[in-house]
């Protein structure tokens, strides 16, 4: 049962440290036009530079975008970013770290490259994302049946390439990742709570996609609070609901107000 948000508010308010895991899209920002969209967000970028500097807030932005969209639209000192869902990480004394080494992920996804290209050649509403660690495609603009029959041959061709237990194919009717398993975001937070994050620190979660709910669990059985973005209230292990990334930036305004920040 959803609660009101000022209650987490006043939680947060009084916490002696907060581990604070934000997703980006859909959550701090509206969604970008294209998921490649580098656009810089001034409001976000300050917000997070005063969530950085605040005392015992510890904010960690984790995407699925590839790290180094997330820096490029993060230019903020002292973050702890994530990318891929957190498969590579910059921690915040800039440090670089890679759950599994790269070139062990790279040559299936360029032998998909390809297949993958071909299938959407000279078809209208498709987009393929090379992030690097994973191959995205993209059909939120094609029409419904064509997308349908392009992810079904798109999954084909993925399995196809016997890609092994090392990796997952993610996604519904109008969207297929083929991501490397460790490309999780549970699997990020568990190592930032565990690696990153003060014993007394309370976690909490904001993030609005399916990739953010099947984190929430973890963040629970840490004894955290997760606040699912969404419009309409939905079906979520989240305490909270907040509407849209306006609400989002607003309200954490509100818990840095309420910490005298
Ligand atoms: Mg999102």
């Amino acid at each position: 049962m959803e609660k009101e948000i000022h209650l987490l508010t006043q939680i947060m308010a009084d916490a002696p440290a907060i581990r604070l895991f934000l997703d980006y899209d859909g959550t701090l920002a509206e969604f970008a036009p294209s998921p490649d969209t580098i656009l810089q967000d001034p409001e976000v970028i300050a917000l997070l530079e005063r969530l950085v500097q605040a005392e015992g807030i510890l904010p960690a932005v984790i995407s699925g975008r590839r790290l180094a969209h997330i820096r490029k639209l993060l230019p903020v000192p002292g973050l702890l970013m994530g990318g891929t869902y957190g498969i590579e990480m910059q921690l915040p004394d800039e440090q670089y770290r890679a759950e599994v080494p790269f070139e062990q992920v790279r040559p299936t996804l360029e032998r998909l490259l390809p297949l993958w290209g071909a299938l959407i050649a000279d078809r209208e509403g498709f987009y393929l994302e090379d992030k690097g660690w994973s191959l995205a495609l993209h059909g939120r603009f094609a029409v419904q049946e064509e997308a349908e029959a392009v992810m079904a041959a798109a999954n084909q061709a993925a399995l196809g390439l016997e890609p092994g237990a090392s990796f997952r194919l993610l996604g519904g009717d109008r969207f297929l990742e083929l991501a490397p398993l460790a490309a999780s975001k549970t699997a990020a937070v568990q190592w930032v709570l565990e690696k990153m994050t003060p014993p007394d620190a309370l976690p909490v979660y904001l993030g609005d996609d399916d990739k953010d709910e099947e984190a929430f669990e973890t963040l629970l059985q840490a004894g955290g609070y997760a606040v699912r973005v969404s419009a309409a209230p939905t079906e979520t292990r989240a305490q909270f609901r907040l509407e849209g990334p306006a609400q989002v930036r607003a309200w954490l305004g509100k818990v840095l107000a309420a910490r005298g920040e």
